[in-house]
């Protein structure tokens, strides 16, 4: 059984317990983080800290921890719970008032509420799924208009994911005025030649934590990065396509809308990208 973490107390699974008056379970009123573990560490925590922080200030919500505690709660979850490979969830929403209200309660009088629990996932790194590439399908994007910041509120990515697998695909990237803006839970990319090609960061998209590590990393390796709206046709046109995230890291993309690219295997950027990637976050892993 896990230990998890709950409102300062280390608890097993079963023991945990949220009101029914929290507003994360009433309204989605709430924001939350993945960090990937590695060889028992964490990948990019600072990253994921950083933009909790403006999920965090974007919503007027407190936080109910500092950035030290953030970090020992993480890493006593990783270690009670014998992660070796795979994931840390936290979850922060405006706590539990006495009533539902759509006005947010005073912070003062009503403290936000933390949840963090482990995923593990041996295997994560070596995922046979990034040797195969996967298929997409594409989408109207109709989520709200502030995907910058990293809610709870995953109704509509998780009904994509369901239309994807019932045309037998793996995700779906969604399409807004025509372009793609970012897959269910990833961000997307296309290659034409040697370019890497990927939507710019605006409220349109989150602004993955793993996408500004790949295009630094890729800047680094000297490959060329274009910042610019791209349409879905001229995806299927592509020579290669992937996204990133932090539990899938840079997985290649080989058919979108039934359409192979090029070959319908992964071709070489991905899997050099997913292989610099891994190198780079373990080096720097905490
Ligand atoms: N876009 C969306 C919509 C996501 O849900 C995620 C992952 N949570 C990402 C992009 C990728 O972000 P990250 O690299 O920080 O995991």
């Amino acid at each position: 059984m896990r230990t998890v973490y709950v409102n300062g107390e280390y608890l097993p699974e079963d023991e945990a317990k949220i009101s029914i008056f929290d507003r994360g379970f009433l309204m989605a009123d709430g924001v939350y983080e993945v960090t990937s573990v590695l060889d028992g560490k964490l990948i990019d925590f600072d990253g994921h800290a950083v933009r909790l922080k403006r999920s965090l200030d974007e919503l007027d919500m407190a936080s109910p921890v500092s950035d030290e505690d953030l970090l020992a709660i993480h890493r006593d979850l990783v270690e009670k719970n014998g992660i070796v490979e795979g994931l840390v969830y936290l979850q922060i929403t405006r706590g539990a008032p006495a009533d539902r209200d759509f006005a947010f309660p005073d912070p003062d009088e009503v403290p936000s509420s933390i949840v963090l629990f482990t995923q593990n996932k041996p295997g994560l790194a070596a995922s046979p799924a990034a040797q195969k590439g996967m298929k997409v399908i594409s989408i109207e994007d109709i989520r709200w208009g502030r995907r910058d910041i990293k809610t709870v509120q995953l109704l509509y990515p998780s009904m994509g994911k369901m239309m994807a697998k019932k045309a037998g695909a793996d995700d779906a990237w969604m399409i807004q005025d025509g372009h793609v803006t970012e897959g269910t839970s990833n961000n997307a990319y296309i290659v034409k030649g040697n370019k890497i090609i990927t939507r710019p960061r605006s409220n349109d998209i989150l602004h993955g934590i793993t996408r500004a590590a790949v295009l630094r990393f890729a800047e680094e390796a000297q490959m060329e990065v274009e910042e610019r709206l791209f349409t879905i046709d001229e995806a299927k046109e592509a020579d290669e396509a992937f996204i990133t995230s932090a539990s899938t890291f840079v997985m290649p993309v080989v058919e979108i809308d039934g359409v192979a690219l090029g070959d319908g295997v992964p071709g070489k950027v991905a899997p050099r990208l997913r292989e610099i990637y891994l190198d780079e976050s373990r080096k720097a892993a905490i």
